[in-house]
């Protein structure tokens, strides 16, 4: 099971909604979010820090590395592997996909009882476009879909 989180950025202006893989790291682990808005707060450290459109991630990396290491996992505890891996990421391809999934089936929700192949095809088919459109504006998570 993946623990799934909603967190504010430091400004308190947007939030994101979190993924952690297995629940191996805990929210402690993001000491900072930054939205684009409030970026300019953080003091860039490639080393314990991710951008991603506009957003940065700060990572408590001593306390992700204590973590894996205690849970017997062995993978390299850097912001990207994290992130990419999923230890520590977006629920789904960028900050607001778990409310973008919502809506969308909220707003699809009476073709269920009229036709629900049209339904299912319809659901498919706006969630392509909706990550086509985060692969080109360049979300990182995108890029691999
Ligand atoms: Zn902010």
């Amino acid at each position: 099971m993946c623990l799934n989180q909603q967190r504010f950025c430091e400004c308190g202006g947007s939030s994101a909604f979190l993924l952690f893989r297995d629940n191996l790291l805990g929210p402690e682990v993001l000491v900072h979010l930054y939205c684009p808005e409030c970026r300019g707060r953080a003091l860039w450290d490639g080393a314990r820090m991710l951008a991603d459109c506009g957003w940065v991630l700060e990572f408590d990396l001593e306390r992700a590395r204590a973590l894996f290491d205690v849970r017997g996992v062995r993978v390299p505890a850097t912001p990207e592997h994290i992130f990419d891996e999923g230890y520590l990421t977006w629920q789904g391809f960028s900050p607001g996909d778990h409310e973008v999934n919502t809506r969308l089936h909220q707003r699809l929700a009476p073709l269920i009882e009229q036709d629900l192949a049209l339904y299912l095809k319809s659901l498919k088919e706006q969630w392509l476009e909706h990550v086509a459109r985060l692969k080109a504006a360049g979300w990182r998570k995108a890029q691999q879909a």
